[in-house]
């Protein structure tokens, strides 16, 4: 009844696609498993409560990215815990009265953050108002593996890390090992839960029926070598001499308005869908046969649970760096700057090399992770019903926001 039901609050920031994407799939779980027992919220506090610059942060994040040295110097620069600490207690201070009323209005029993920079002023805010015993706070980490330290913050009750290099980190940060668990990335439900036929997704998403297909994409705005890599398959895909193409491509450009606009200018020797940003991708992943992308943790973790393997064209400098290493020592997939040499690889995997393609598909399936959601709510509703209150969290009002030796 009404009356149990718990209010969950959810973190998040449309700084690209993953974090979004997370946030849901841990909506939709506690949906599955617990049905009206929790109310789920998903909000970007700061773009609600507070301005400048935590109010702007998307375009912040997309400005820096876009201009990735700008982004390395960013990321790396704010790594020592001083710099974040000091960077983030003026902000607090600044919007500490608005990011309250915002946390507050939701009446959360439970509160989840989906993004490195959502841990400490929260915490915070809790402490302030004497709220740590009653309300579970939890990280859940979207980096696969180098992420930002913004992430750790000993005051959690949980802090769920994607894989053993990121809790590794996360113990080198100060974590408690009891703190920590390692389930997976939260993956949407869709994705693990469906029954996928390709032959039935081909026919609803109106492709070829028979063709092979690969899948080139670019994170939710559409990063990366995405226009020359999608002309170099054209060619690649396409064979003179019997004068017929050899697979199909599919395009999701995701919020790249301009990329999708400029790629529908043709001609295309080879069947080509070219679609702006998708609500089901389990359907598109599901009807393809390998996948090009940037190395974002959303679009990999997505990608093994549907067997894709991959063929890594970029990352964001910073947390997208070890999501490299991860698919490629894995032997899921293999990283190249160069869309002729990807156009080419895709070509052989298609037609000579495809005992190559089918190994790589099950060592994709071997790394998948679908059951990580469903862990992750379990643990959460289970922290819920201990109530275990909150560790030491190391800030105060009064003294300095920063208790660590620099
Ligand atoms: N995505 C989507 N529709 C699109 C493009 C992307 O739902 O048209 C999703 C994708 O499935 C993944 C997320 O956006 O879950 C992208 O996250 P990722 O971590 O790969 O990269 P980011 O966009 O955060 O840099």
């Amino acid at each position: 009844g009404a009356e149990t039901t718990k209010n969950v609050l959810i973190l998040m920031s449309d700084t690209g696609g993953g974090h979004r994407a997370s946030a849901e799939a841990i909506r939709d779980a506690f949906r599955l498993e617990y049905g009206d027992e929790y109310r789920i919220f998903v909000k970007d506090v700061w773009k609600e409560y507070t301005g400048w610059p935590l109010n702007d942060m998307e375009s912040q994040y997309k400005f820096m990215v876009k201009h990735v040295q700008l982004w390395k110097v960013a990321f790396h620069s704010t790594s020592p815990r001083w710099i974040h600490c000091v960077y983030l207690a003026a902000i607090a201070a600044f919007y500490a009265k608005e990011v309250e009323a915002g946390l507050m209005e939701y009446k959360p029993d439970i509160i989840i953050s989906v993004h490195p920079l959502m841990q400490h002023i929260p915490l915070w805010v809790l402490k302030w108002q004497n709220l740590q015993k009653k309300v579970v706070f939890v990280t859940v980490i979207t980096d696969l593996n180098t992420c930002h330290r913004t992430w750790f913050n000993t005051g959690v009750n949980r802090c769920y890390c994607p894989s053993d290099e990121v809790a590794k980190r996360a113990l080198v940060d100060g974590l408690e090992s009891s703190q920590i668990r390692v389930f997976g990335l939260p993956v949407r439900p869709s994705f693990c839960r469906a029954i996928l036929i390709k032959d039935q997704l081909r026919e609803e998403l109106q492709m070829d029926p028979n063709l092979p297909a690969v899948l080139l994409m670019g994170g939710g705005e559409g990063m990366g070598p995405v226009k020359k890599t999608a002309r170099a398959l054209g060619e690649a895909l396409f064979d003179a001499e019997l004068g017929k193409p050899i697979g199909q491509i599919i395009i999701i450009c995701g919020r790249n308005k301009i990329l999708a606009s400029t790629l529908e200018t043709g001609p295309w020797k080879v069947p080509v869908k070219i679609r702006g940003f998708e609500t089901q991708m389990e359907k598109w992943m599901g009807a393809c046969d390998c996948i090009i992308t940037k190395a974002g943790p959303g679009t990999i973790a997505e990608a093994l649970i549907r067997g894709l393997p991959i063929i890594l064209n970029d990352f964001i400098p910073g947390q997208e760096k070890g999501n490299v290493p991860y698919v490629v020592e894995n032997g899921a997939g293999v990283f190249s700057r160069s869309p002729k040499q990807t156009a080419s690889l895709v070509a052989a995997w298609f037609s000579t090399k495809s005992d190559e393609l089918k190994r790589m598909s099950e060592n994709a399936l071997k790394l998948a992770q679908p059951e990580a959601v469903f862990n992750i709510v379990r643990d959460i509703n289970d922290l819920a019903r201990q109530r275990v209150p909150l560790a030491n969290i190391p800030y105060s009002l009064t003294s300095s926001f920063c208790s660590y030796p620099i």
